[in-house]
């Protein structure tokens, strides 16, 4: 079953305590892509780039079987994210953000793909999320989206839109506890629920995430315990693209609270990959078998009889 995920795909240069690397493959929509592909397939990109693209990254796309037919190429320069964790990695601070490709997108969905029953608005300006979702039109589908501080505070409006119109919000910490006004994340989780979608995840990094459902229904997913940890930059598009993935692998467009439980956990394994080296180098690398046996050790870790 089709997943489609659009948002940015970009050009990082990332600093952290480890190394110094740029002209890496970045964005939130390559993440989540290259992601659902451990789990599910196939797997649409929608997204824009430039005219500076690194081809390297793209054959990789590619060759992992993200279908790029739906990534336009534009004569402009690439979105460029430049940005720098400090020792305590959840802190980061974003030294530059060069939106060029992304400033006047008009997003596109290929006339083939319009039909997707699992749809990923990963991170990008609220308005490119509604555009994309409008020419979505499969009847049974499953929607779920990301966001980010930026929008909370400069297209609040668009955001409530989108969020009346998805199954599943994927949202960190710090922006859910801004979003719905409150330092109670039990308290956050609800008040992001009453403004539409039927699930709310609320990622906590390192700690894992949680889970808010109907009638409330709740569950709290640890994360795997890393002891290598490079680069967290993509860690949050990673856990989405994971959760998509478990969610079409089963074919789940309308997911019992006990799938999404699955697909949070599958989420927060593949997530802890990606943080294991810069950029997607990891994510590219994880095979099959080493998800499952992560996946083993942690059912192991995470019951207590
Ligand atoms: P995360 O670490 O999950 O927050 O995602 C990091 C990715 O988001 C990086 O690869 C960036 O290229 C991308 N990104 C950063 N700022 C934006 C933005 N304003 N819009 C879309 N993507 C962004």
């Amino acid at each position: 079953m089709k997943i489609l995920v659009g948002g940015s795909v970009a050009i990082d240069n990332v600093k952290t305590p480890v190394a110094d690397e740029s002209n890496l493959l970045g964005g939130s929509a390559s993440y989540a892509a290259l992601a659902a592909t451990k789990l599910a397939s196939p797997v649409h990109l929608i997204g824009i780039i430039g005219n500076d693209f690194p081809q390297e990254h793209l054959d990789m796309l590619a060759g992992e079987g993200v279908d790029l037919s739906g990534l336009e190429k534009s004569e402009q320069p690439s979105f460029t994210w430049t940005g720098e964790y400090h020792e305590n990695m959840n802190d980061r601070t974003t030294h530059s953000v060069a939106i060029n490709v992304l400033e006047h997108w008009q997003v596109s969905v290929p006339e083939d793909l319009v039909d997707a029953p699992f749809v990923v608005l990963a991170n990008m300006a609220p308005i490119n999320q509604l555009q994309m979702l409008a020419q979505c039109n499969a009847s049974d589908r499953f929607v779920v989206a990301d966001t980010m501080d930026l929008w909370i505070t400069v297209a609040n409006e668009e955001l409530h839109e989108v969020l009346e119109k998805i199954d599943l919000l994927v949202i960190n910490e710090g922006e859910a506890r801004e979003f719905a006004s409150t330092n109670n994340l039990v308290l956050a989780g609800e008040r992001l629920l009453e403004k539409g979608p039927q699930f709310v995840v609320i990622k906590l990094g390192e700690f894992g995430a949680l889970l808010f459902g109907p009638e409330g229904a709740f569950f709290r997913c640890g994360a795997w315990p890393l002891r290598v940890l490079a680069d967290p930059t993509g860690a949050g598009d990673t856990f989405l693209g994971g959760l998509i993935g478990t969610l079409a692998a089963e074919k789940a467009t309308q997911p019992s609270f006990t799938q999404l439980k699955t697909a949070v956990v599958n989420g927060s394994i593949l997530a802890s990959f990606t943080c294991e080296n810069f950029s997607t180098k990891s994510l590219e690398a994880a095979k099959k078998e080493q998800f499952l046996e992560r996946l083993e050790r942690f059912e192991e870790i995470s019951r207590w009889e």
